[in-house]
């Protein structure tokens, strides 16, 4: 018998998410029913929810940065146990049998992963996300929270996070290397702190500087004013990389000029509209421009890990079920510092 929980949903891309209900599966054998805790706001829940990618199946509970408890578990499932503490990423189920999925790089499944929302499970039946009370999900796609970082903050490692830490390791982020991140939004500041944690010397390119003493704190060792066309000149053919999180358009030819020689811009925002370059910006100076996405399970346990070790978590501001709509305007403003979570528990509220 299906469980009903309480969850926020939305009804269509000018909707607002309301308080409702879902069903969540029982545990098949392979199955963990996680007790959801908090639930991160992605950016990517807004362009979903409000359909600015296309393709938005309604209704829709949206949420892939999912932090809880283990309640119970299938009578096959061997990598967890109930009070455990797990996360829940991006995409809940892969093939396992293509090349990228043996690989690690469930992301990039040639069957296409099953998102965690937004989308259907292989057997037809819909996904909903993480703003809910629970989430039914098999153990081969749950993440274990170490100790050392709490679940509030945990949550957006599981999307924000793990974007971040695979650009940065894959491109070589290390002592002596200068990094810039663009956007100093939620996937950003995660960003210069995994940066620097790494090593690298950070560099934030936000549009103003009103964020310039949180960036330091948080690891930057510089901080430039993208409003301020001096920036441009000053920080000409510096970076080895820059990971560009920002979620609307952008000049990628300006950014790309700030690129060393054989450097890489690597883009994780995706905002709606294409973007356009010249070649011969990246023939000068033999420069790549990239793209990244989140990341597979065993590097987003390793980027837990990591984090665990190193004490880092999402700069977080708390919000009810009750405050999402709001939460979305401002996060669209950049008036988030630096991460919005859903406090579960409100809905009992
Ligand atoms: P966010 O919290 O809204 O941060 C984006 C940041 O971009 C803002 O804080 C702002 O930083 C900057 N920005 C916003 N509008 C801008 C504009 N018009 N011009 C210049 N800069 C602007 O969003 P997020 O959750 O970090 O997500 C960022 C993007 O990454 C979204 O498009 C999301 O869908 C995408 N994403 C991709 C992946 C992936 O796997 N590739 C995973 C998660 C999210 P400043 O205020 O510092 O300028
Ligand atoms: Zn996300
Ligand atoms: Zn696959």
């Amino acid at each position: 018998m299906p469980t009903t929980v309480s969850a926020l949903v939305t009804e269509g891309a000018s909707k607002p998410l309301e308080r409702s209900t879902i069903e969540r599966r029982d545990p098949k054998p392979h199955d963990v029913l996680i007790d959801i805790a908090y639930a991160g706001i992605c950016h990517s829940d807004i362009h979903q929810a409000r359909d600015e990618w296309g393709g938005a199946e309604f209704p829709m509970v949206p949420g892939h940065e999912i932090a809880g408890t283990v309640a119970a578990v299938g009578d096959q499932v061997s990598k967890f146990s109930v009070g455990d503490r797990v996360g829940v990423g991006c995409f809940v189920d892969s093939c396992r049998e293509c090349d990228n999925c043996r690989a690690g790089e469930e992301q990039f499944c040639t069957k296409g992963e099953v998102q965690t929302y937004n989308a259907r499970e292989y057997s037809g039946e819909q996904t909903f996300g993480g703003y809910s009370q629970s989430v039914v999900v098999d153990e081969n796609y749950v993440l274990n929270i170490p100790e050392g970082v709490e679940l509030d903050v945990a949550a957006p490692l599981l999307c924000a996070g793990i974007t971040l830490y695979t650009p940065l390791t894959h491109w070589g982020a290390g002592p002596g290397k200068k990094v810039a991140i663009i956007g100093m939004g939620g996937l950003g500041h995660v960003g210069v702190k995994i940066a620097h944690a790494l090593g690298a010397e950070v560099t934030v390119l936000s549009q103003s500087l009103s964020k310039q003493e949180d960036g330091k704190r948080l690891g930057a060792d510089h901080y430039y004013a993208t409003s301020d066309e001096q920036t441009f000149t000053d920080l000409d053919s510096t970076f080895d990389l820059i990971v560009n999180t920002v979620s609307a358009d952008l000049d990628l030819e300006k950014y790309v000029a700030l690129l060393a020689l054989d450097g890489s811009m690597v883009n994780v925002g995706i905002p709606s509209n294409p973007g356009s370059i010249h070649a011969f910006s990246l023939a000068n100076g033999r420069r790549s421009l990239a793209g990244s996405k989140i990341g597979g399970i065993r590097d987003t346990q390793k980027m837990l890990d990591f984090c665990a070790e190193h004490h880092i978590g999402a700069e977080i501001e708390k919000i009810t079920v009750d405050d999402v709509n709001k939460a979305y305007d401002r996060v669209v403003d950049s008036d988030v510092r630096y991460r919005f979570v859903i406090d579960i528990a409100s809905f009992d509220r």
